[in-house]
């Protein structure tokens, strides 16, 4: 028999200030397997998991598969589904005799009823039935806010180095691999953590221009060091209302060394002159639709960010400004989306193809923010149950049912599972053909990218002051640690 390994995923990144609580439904509607499903069903994804599954194979583990889910950012998760999830893991834990090690695909970022640090709290509860010897591995997303409790009690913390994320598979594949060097006794591994008081920086994690650039490349230099074994930036999320919140460097170390604090100051001072240095600079509404409207058309759209209700934020995904200034423009040849209204799809769905309709959307959730409630008319010219195969590396997905309604000039997906776009399948698939539009306005903020670059003549982001704003002056946070920047100067 091989080694007893637990392996398990347990994913949300949580906008406190989205009050819509994640529940198991959200869950189901994402991902979410328990026992040997786990591995009849993640044997050949992208995601971290499917790292942990590729060397249990290598290494033939005696593998226990716990539960593994993950849902689409949103409020804080429920207690009930919180139960019952960490609670899979913890009675695997509880009931696997002769542990060998333990790898699990957490967030980072996760918020609960009950508890601002659920990554630390899941892990300590883990912790204290397995004691101080069996090691544990993590993956992160570069977007946790990382805890002291989650650190110290974890061996092995390897965070993603991409984002778009398009490395959770080989991320999974590293911390699996450091798992097995710890379970033989080759390594006695730590994690070692560094912040400064920064409520947001590193450019929000974007790898693909800026200072991650740098600081990655500096990160993986100072990994051929002896006893390195993982440096990880995180950039942190901003919209998570908690004591850890902002960028932080976890390094994991073989043994204790004053190098490893060494390496996360050096990587943190950095990340702290840069701290005002964000490669993303969104133009108000109105500038960016003027900008569309007046674009010289090269055969290429022109992709607009609406990333202030990005959904993978946790924003609501129904903010209408930027509608707004579309209609008031008269833009044609548009695409919109992924506009989330449940009970709008449904409707949509029931009207069927061909009717033309007057309707509300957005101010659903209670609030205006990025734009409430807009009345427009337009003719339904899809509709469908939300399935649909990417072509991206990001994404398979189910939107729900949903529907698109032609207003004017513009073609807007209405889906029912709030998420961001990431694959030009999400409108394809519902016959939107995006090679033929001039401009494209998704609700995404950066995970689009891997998908639309390539299509696009040029991408721009808008402002239009949804939940999930930059401007992190606009919301009031209780619990940060102060004094912290920019709020404290
Ligand atoms: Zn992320």
């Amino acid at each position: 028999m091989g080694r007893k390994v637990i392996i398990g995923q347990l994913e949300h990144e949580t906008n406190t200030f989205n009050t819509c609580p994640t529940e198991l439904v959200n869950f189901a509607n994402r991902l979410y397997f328990t026992g040997e499903d786990i591995l009849l069903s993640m044997s050949n994804r992208q995601l971290s998991t499917t790292g942990f599954i590729d060397v249990a194979k290598e290494y033939g583990w005696d593998v226990i598969p716990s539960v593994a889910a993950a849902a689409n950012p949103g409020g804080k998760v429920s207690k009930e589904a919180w139960d019952i999830l960490a609670g899979g893991i913890l009675d695997a834990v509880r009931n696997t005799s002769d542990l060998d090690g333990i790898c699990l695909g957490l967030h980072g970022a996760m918020v609960t009823e009950d508890h601002d640090d659920a990554e630390g709290a899941l892990i300590s509860q883990i912790r204290e039935i397995v004691g101080p010897d069996v090691p544990i591995a993590v993956t992160l997303d570069l977007h946790g806010n990382i805890s002291d409790e989650m650190c110290q009690q974890t061996n092995i913390v390897v965070s993603y180095k991409t984002y778009p994320h398009v490395d959770m598979r080989q991320c999974g594949r590293r911390a699996a691999r450091l798992l097995e060097e710890a379970m033989s006794g080759k390594i006695k591994p730590r994690c070692t953590i560094v912040r400064r008081p920064l409520l947001v920086g590193a450019n929000n994690g974007r790898t693909t221009e800026g200072q991650m650039v740098d600081l990655l490349a500096c990160a993986e230099e100072m990994m051929q060091e002896p006893g390195v074994l993982d440096i990880s930036i995180n950039a942190g999320f901003t919209m998570a209302d908690t004591p850890y919140i902002g960028p932080s460097v976890t390094v994991t170390g073989d043994g204790k060394s004053p190098r490893y604090v060494e390496i996360g100051e050096e990587l943190m001072d950095r990340i702290w002159q840069l701290r005002d240095e964000f490669s993303m600079k969104p133009i108000p509404a109105e500038d960016a639709i003027n900008f569309a409207k007046n674009r010289q058309y090269d055969g290429k759209p022109l992709v607009i960010s609406d990333y202030s209700d990005n959904p993978g934020s946790g924003a609501y995904g129904d903010a209408t400004n930027l509608l707004k200034a579309m209609i008031d423009a008269n833009l044609e040849d548009a695409a919109f989306g992924a506009f989330c209204d449940k009970e709008l799809a449904s409707d949509l769905c029931s009207e069927g193809v061909g009717k033309y309709v007057t309707c509300v959307l957005g101010g659903k959730n209670g609030s205006a923010i990025g734009g409430g409630a807009l009345a427009v008319s337009g003719l339904v010219v899809s509709t469908g149950d939300g399935k649909y195969i990417g072509d991206a590396p990001m994404s398979t997905g189910n939107l729900g049912p949903c529907a698109v309604l032609r207003v004017e000039g513009i073609d807007i997906l209405i889906i029912s599972f709030r998420q961001q776009v990431v694959d030009l399948q999400m409108f394809t698939s519902n016959g939107i053909n995006l090679l033929e539009k001039k401009t494209i306005v998704v609700k995404s903020k950066q995970h689009f990218r891997a998908a639309f670059d390539p299509v696009a003549s040029e991408v721009i982001f808008s402002e239009s002051f949804g939940l999930a704003s930059q401007d992190v002056t606009a919301r009031v946070y209780r619990k940060v640690r102060r004094p912290i920047y920019p709020l404290d100067k």
